[in-house]
């Protein structure tokens, strides 16, 4: 290894340098993201039909497309302090193994024990709902660490947290669960038949393993027939991105503290909270004409929104309960072929990464689920994290673009978020180290069977 490095292996922010607000991107966008529709009437959505679903803060957070920075709340900065900052790591191993003249950075998020960068996010909604006076909240979970970040937050502050999660990975990640529970949540598998909706579905697809959208309805059906309970969500919503915004901010701190300008900057994109937040503060600075980057968007082949839906309202949810969003979509009824074990499930896109994306500010592109195993395990030998499946994503894409470097002698700087672990993904890691993981991407004809059921929305 060469013998002193200019820039620290890891760049951490002093208490003092940290970010005391969040930056909402959208004050800086001429055009804004489209607002949620009423499901029933297709007028937007007011605050007071949203304050029956959702914390009534949040939802002012929400429907705030001016406003540039809001202030973080001095418990929320305090609980921050507990697991933040994150570093930004400069890959200098990676670097080496790839012999690319590119310099590469990562945001590392996986350092507490959601193991992912929700818990930014779930410490604010469960601040608020508390700050309401409210007894608890309910939520759905995927893969888990939604449900994990969101149990920690409400034992933190003392709140009751019911958890609806996808059938298939309750089963599936009997830990998650578990680790869950330690925190005090309750967790039910969806569909279930504690909800009026979870029993419809239940009747109408008896053996079904469950989605995302399908525990979402169950999640807000909890809600709002308990009194004292609010729905939270974990990504997709644009109170979501501004938490997350503080992933961006400390990115941006750091590499100024150090004169470094990024020229890529690359996310992962499930809903596209991390992203979002990762981009906020740079994708600020092109809007605002200050600075140019490449900003690239990758997600799975297996379930392509933005490279292959349409922008249109859609349903967040399979049972329509939810509000209409305006984003890139595959239609609501998408669901990822059974053999896809990468995370990023979601059909749809957040409102605002639809809108950056749909103006050309981001790039997006999907890769197939090997080359992003074959990419998370050769991080994992060379730069020591095991990395979630869904950043590996991003590292992919990184390394693919470190490499492109190598062919022209460019030596860029690439910046990507590293979202999370993968310690409760290893049965996705043993298909691969089998050789039994195969990709699946959806025909033409699928996704247009699936655009059918988007509904008519007059603009
Ligand atoms: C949830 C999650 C994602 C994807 O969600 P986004 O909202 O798109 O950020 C990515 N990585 C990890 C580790 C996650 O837990």
């Amino acid at each position: 290894m060469a013998a002193k490095k200019e820039i620290p292996y890891k760049i951490y922010l002093e208490e003092n340098e940290m970010p005391k607000a969040w930056y909402n991107v959208r004050a800086d966008m001429k055009n804004k993201p489209a607002p949620l529709l009423n499901p029933g009437t297709h007028q937007p959505m007011t605050a007071q039909e949203l304050e029956g679903v959702f914390c009534a803060e949040l939802v002012q957070q929400e429907l705030d497309n001016t406003t540039p920075y809001i202030p973080i709340p001095q418990e929320i900065q305090d609980f921050y302090k507990m697991y933040r900052p994150s570093p930004l790591v400069r890959a200098y191993c990676l670097e080496e193994k790839l012999k690319t003249p590119a310099k590469i950075y990562y945001k590392f998020e996986g350092n507490n024990t959601s193991g992912s960068h929700k818990l930014n996010s779930a410490i604010a909604q469960a601040y608020y709902a508390k700050k309401q006076g409210l007894k608890g909240v309910t939520t759905e979970t995927g893969a888990g660490q939604w449900g994990t970040a969101l149990s920690m937050a409400c034992a933190y502050l003392d709140l009751d947290c019911q958890v609806y999660m996808v059938k298939v990975s309750y089963e599936q990640k009997p830990f998650r669960r578990e680790v869950m529970r330690t925190y005090g949540a309750s967790v039910t598998p969806s569909p279930s038949n504690t909800t009026n909706v979870g029993r419809q579905i239940l009747a109408e697809h008896p053996g079904t393993t469950g989605s995302l959208g399908c525990a979402i309805s169950e999640a807000v059906e909890a809600a709002v027939t308990q009194e004292g309970y609010r729905y939270v969500l974990g990504s997709v919503l644009n109170q979501v991105l501004l938490h997350q915004s503080v992933i961006g901010l400390e990115t941006k701190a750091a590499l100024d503290k150090y004169g470094i300008k990024p020229d890529i900057i690359i996310g992962c994109a499930g809903g596209g909270s991390n992203l979002g937040g990762l981009i906020s503060p740079f994708a600020g600075d092109m809007l605002r004409g200050e600075a140019n980057y490449r900003i690239i968007a990758v997600e799975p082949a297996s379930c392509p929104s933005l490279t292959r839906g349409k922008y249109a309202y859609d349903f967040c949810d399979t049972g329509k309960v939810c509000p209409l969003a305006k984003m890139y979509t595959l239609g609501s009824n998408f669901i990822p072929s059974a053999n896809h074990a990468g995370g990023l499930r979601y059909h749809g896109m957040s409102s605002i990464v639809s809108q950056l994306y749909h103006d050309g500010l981001i790039e997006a592109t999907s890769v197939e689920q090997t080359k992003v195993f074959e990419a998370a395990e050769y991080f994992a030998r060379v730069e020591g994290i095991l990395p979630a499946p869904e950043s590996s994503h991003a590292i992919r894409v990184a390394i693919d673009e470190a490499i492109k470097c190598r062919e022209t002698g460019e030596e860029k700087t690439i910046v990507f978020g590293l979202t999370g672990t993968g310690y409760f993904d290893m049965v996705a890691y043993e298909k691969f180290n089998n050789g039994e993981m195969g990709d699946y991407i959806p025909t033409d004809e699928e996704l247009e069977k699936s655009f059918a059921t988007l509904p008519q929305v007059e603009e």
